[in-house]
């Protein structure tokens, strides 16, 4: 991509009231921009991490079986009122038609997905199922100072399970935590699984939650036993539940959780089957969510530093960042810009990501500052000294170690992903 021809230009100042360092650095880097309190365009930038975040969640969602579909967003009023909560769902966006009819926005989809298998699952052969689905969801949360982190439209993943009985329930919901696990590590983040208060229909539930002094939650952590659990369901904190050894409290990002729904939803929509023996009996099922648009912001809470975001590389918009390091003198100039294009053809040609700034009225200080601002994780340099000695200079944005290589290697070593 030729930055001269790209929907992109950094950004100096960002509003005083963006408190959260990812949107901060996000908006000066041309990734997001606000449209208004909890609600965000995503640009061009923006998209492609999120594509690409998406495409890791689709990758260990169909390993594990789940089927995607794309449900509604408008959702009317008497499905919620089903379940109750049309008046107990604090968040919930309610809208009505200027025909008369109500309608929520979904902030979830209980509501939606268990009425419609009803059309499918019948008898114990049509179990177990695991539908997911990737969409926006809508929640008219309080104002945060914590930018994409917490949206009032944001981007989420659900999957829901469907199971004959609390066993297989239980199987499945392992194999989630594990799938879960594999796409934060390739996010580039160190999630943390946290026990959580399961409410009323299990003991416990898990949280992914990422350390970050930007997160809401506040959980602890036992050294001895290396448990993690949240903080509501802790009484004494100073003391670990199942060991009594001392805790250590975190704060943190909750970029997914998993929840055993039994038959909660299941008796709200008469959702049953036959088993074996032709006996009636109530679907268990399992949901389990991902915040995309939140974890665009914490890739970037925990892997920044002073000059700006720092991508891990399966996330990352481009793989590398190219220039010509042009000072004003015309021969000099031509001859670098030249060796550029050919290596910008050539990788084009190889299918490698490139982001190449090609802009003219842009200075060269100005842009090697905004290329530790993108914070792609290589960068390709192409200078007078450097053609000088048949040489390009890579440099990796996370060392930040410059090498100088040879143009005859410059195969070898530029490989992509
Ligand atoms: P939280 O505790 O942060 O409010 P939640 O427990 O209500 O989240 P779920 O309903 O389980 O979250 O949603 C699944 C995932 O969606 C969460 O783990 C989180 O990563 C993400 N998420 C929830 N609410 C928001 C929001 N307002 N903005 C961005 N992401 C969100
Ligand atoms: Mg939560």
């Amino acid at each position: 991509m030729k930055a001269s021809k790209f929907y992109f230009k950094t950004r100096k100042e960002v509003s005083q009231d963006e408190a959260a360092i990812s949107a901060v650095l996000l908006t000066k880097a041309n990734f997001i921009e606000k449209l208004t309190s909890g609600v965000y365009n995503f640009l061009p930038l923006g998209l492609r991490v999120i594509r690409k975040i998406e495409q890791i969640i689709r990758e260990e969602m169909e390993a594990i079986g789940g089927q995607e579909i794309l449900m509604a967003l408008l959702n009317p009023r008497k499905n919620w009122e089903q379940t109750g909560r049309w008046d107990t769902f604090n968040a919930l966006f309610k809208v009505q038609s200027k025909y008369g009819s109500w309608f929520a926005l979904a902030p979830t989809h209980e509501e939606v997905i268990t009425p419609m298998v009803k059309n499918f699952i019948h008898s114990y052969k049509d179990l177990p199922l695991y539908l997911f689905h990737i969409s926006d969801k809508f929640r008219d949360e309080p104002r945060s100072k914590s930018g994409i982190l917490r949206g009032r439209e944001f981007i989420m993943k659900d999957l829901y399970s469907f199971h004959q009985d609390e066993k297989d329930l239980e199987k499945y919901y392992n194999r989630v935590k594990k799938a879960y696990q594999r796409i934060f590590r390739r996010c580039g983040l160190n999630a943390l699984v946290v026990e959580s208060s399961g409410g009323t229909f299990s003991r416990f539930s898990h949280e992914f939650q990422v350390v970050t002094p930007a997160g809401e939650d506040l959980f602890y952590h036992c050294r001895s036993c290396n448990l993690y659990r949240n903080k509501e369901i802790i009484k004494n904190t100073k003391k670990c539940p199942q060991c009594g050894g001392p805790l250590k409290e975190l704060r943190g990002s909750e970029v997914g959780n998993i929840f055993k729904l039994k038959d909660k939803y299941s008796q709200s929509f008469d959702l049953k089957f036959r088993d074996k023996n032709g006996e009636s009996k109530n679907v268990m099922m399992g949901c389990y969510g991902i915040g995309i648009s939140r974890l665009l912001g914490v890739i970037v809470e925990a892997n920044h530093d002073a000059n700006g975001i720092i991508w891990p590389p399966e996330v990352a918009p481009f793989e590398y960042h190219l220039m010509g390091l042009l000072k004003g003198a015309k021969k000099e100039d031509e001859a670098i810009k030249r060796q550029v294009e050919s290596l910008y053809e050539k990788m084009l040609k190889r299918g490698i990501e490139v982001f190449y700034d090609d802009r003219e009225n842009v200075s060269s200080g100005e842009k090697l500052v905004e290329a530790d601002l993108l914070g792609l994780p290589y960068r390709i340099i192409i200078s007078e000294k450097s053609l000088k000695n048949h040489s390009f200079e890579l440099k990796e944005r996370k060392s930040q170690k410059v090498k100088m290589i040879k143009l005859k290697d410059f195969d070898k070593i530029i490989k992509g992903r």
